[in-house]
């Protein structure tokens, strides 16, 4: 679509939420333009806890419409993208001086028949006396309940979207800022500048939306000069990464003293990800980082309930976010809420702007919808909704089954290594094709740069995945970065470097 102009809808930021909006407006028909400033998914959407959730917690807060929301949402994302989005038990184990079991129990039966369940098991009890789940926490916990929920990788669930938008037309600017909108003439005119100082561009559209994530005051600012940041409240978490604490799939949910809740999550095959805080935020989201009262925070939660102890020098690698929520004026961080909310400002009927405040990874497709809802009606447009029922690029498995789909690809290529079929199945599902072409072996893949990276894989990042960076591809397009070793890092940045060097334009992607 490079060129249009004007665009129909103008996109500042290409976390999930803007990604998604996108998508959902290219099949729409729209002429979409999305910049991004960073890297795509790069902030909040790649810091989160990564899961698809209908959040139980959120039901002591009364939100019953977002867990409603969320709850469907488990289902309709696990059918549009089986390979990033799996099933996954959460184990709660029951202290008696915190929430009594008869409200755990109300909880449970909430969230099993809040939402459309059809997959996913239903809640039970536990006996940890009998039950090997029981084997990870301390042996004074008896009891507990099981629940399930979603797992997602959640920076590659924004690259699909932002792939699927550009198949349906959108163009897509990662690296790219909005430094500047304003209206005239009944549109936007935009500067965007691109990261590596290359020259502007001047884009004109009939809607900007203003998907800013903890950066949506700033732009609203931008493009309407106003510096009001009421309607933000920026609240930071964090995450730690420790060495495997336990075997099994299962996941834990264990209570705080604060009464907060912190996830124990199997991470990464040798790990397990641990996560979050909730603290009030003022600080440059650009850089955030959690500090050693947060580790402290995370690993105490951890030696309340879990068998093996955790220490801080135990941390291999940490990340930490800042979530955009909408301010209500609640006094504690936690109980800020987490659905979304828009502001539109219709202009005079001419030149629309849509920032969004809040929201959850989970419910980015109904955001999308919902966003859609309010501007396609400004810009002429009755085009249905479409995205409930179409998987996302590499989710079409037949039955949306992901371990089938693993076994024919290791059936169709025996010499491909069991845990890179499994990796490529994960990360790519059916597109995994475009990386393995018509390879007869792993010699076809292209240079070896270590530790299962090979150069067909890298070079589909790039030219098909907006890949630039070694950081892209070993902490968003993948965390590979956990695994492999400095000498193939290092390989794989001189890659990347003679591939800049040798692109007419100097840049490594050449989509
Ligand atoms: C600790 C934590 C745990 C979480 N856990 C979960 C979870 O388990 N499940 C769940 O469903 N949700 C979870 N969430 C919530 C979820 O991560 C966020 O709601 C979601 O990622 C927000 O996406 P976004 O697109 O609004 O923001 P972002 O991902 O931050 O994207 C905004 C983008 O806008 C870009 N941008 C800003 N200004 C400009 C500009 N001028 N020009 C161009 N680009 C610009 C930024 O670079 C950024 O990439 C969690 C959040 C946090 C912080």
């Amino acid at each position: 679509m490079a060129g249009q102009d004007p665009v129909d809808l103008l996109i500042v930021g290409g976390g999930i939420n803007g990604a998604g909006i996108a998508r959902d407006a290219a099949g729409r028909g729209l002429e979409v333009l999305l910049c991004e400033q960073n890297d795509l998914g790069s902030a909040t959407s790649a810091a989160s806890t990564k899961l698809i959730h209908g959040g139980l917690r959120y039901l002591e807060y009364y939100e019953f419409r977002l867990v409603r929301e969320a709850l469907i949402e488990r289902e309709v994302l696990l059918r549009a993208a089986p390979h990033i989005i799996w099933p996954m038990d959460f184990i709660l184990p029951h202290d008696k001086g915190l929430r009594p079991a008869w409200m755990i129990r109300i909880g449970l039966f909430m969230y099993d028949h809040l939402g459309g369940r059809e997959r996913l098991p239903g809640s039970r009890g536990i006996d940890f006396k009998r039950d090997p789940l029981g084997a990870p926490l301390k042996p004074h916990l008896t009891k507990g309940f099981s629940y399930a929920d979603c797992w997602v990788e959640d920076s590659r669930l924004v690259v699909l979207n932002a792939l699927d938008a550009a198949e349906h037309g959108a163009e897509i600017l990662p690296r790219t800022r909005c430094s500047e909108a304003r209206r005239a003439d009944g549109l936007w005119e935009a500067t965007l500048a691109p990261a590596d100082g290359g020259p502007e561009r001047k884009v004109r559209a009939r809607a900007l939306l203003n998907a800013g994530g903890p950066w949506v005051s700033e732009v609203l600012a931008r493009v309407t000069g106003s510096n009001t940041q009421s309607s933000l409240r920026l609240v930071k978490g964090s995450h730690i990464v420790v060495p495997r604490l336990y075997e099994g799939e299962q996941a834990y949910i264990l209570q705080h003293t604060d009464r907060r809740v912190v996830f124990v999550i199997p991470y990464e095959r040798r790990y397990s990800l641990i996560g979050t805080t909730d603290e009030p935020y003022e600080g440059d989201p650009g850089t955030v980082a959690i500090t050693p009262d947060e580790t402290a925070y995370l690993c105490g939660a951890i030696n309340r309930f879990m068998a093996k102890e955790v220490r801080p020098e135990d941390v291999v690698w940490s990340y930490a976010g800042v979530r955009p929520l909408y301010d209500d004026m609640s006094e504690s961080a936690s109980a800020v809420t987490r659905d979304y909310v828009f502001d539109l400002d219709a202009g005079d009927g001419k030149a629309p702007l849509l920032s969004i405040y809040g929201g959850k990874i989970t419910t980015y497709r109904r955001l999308a919808e919902h966003a859609l809802s309010k501007l396609l009606p400004l810009l002429g447009n009755d085009a249905r909704p479409w995205t409930a029922e179409v998987p996302l690029p590499g989710g079409d498995m037949p039955g949306a089954d992901f371990e089938p789909f693993l076994a024919e690809l290791q059936r169709q290529k025996p010499w491909l290594p069991g845990d890179l079929a499994r990796r490529y199945a994960r990360a790519y599902g059916t597109r995994v094709d475009r990386i393995l072409n018509a390879a007869g072996g792993l010699n076809d893949l292209g240079e070896d740069l270590g530790d299962g990276l090979y150069e067909a894989e890298v070079a589909y990042l790039v030219e098909r995945e907006w890949a630039s960076s070694a950081e892209d591809i070993l902490w968003r397009r993948s965390k590979l970065g956990l695994h492999v070793g400095e000498a193939t890092k290092r390989r794989l940045a001189a890659w990347l470097e003679r591939q800049r060097t040798a692109a007419p334009d100097g840049k490594a992607a050449a989509r």
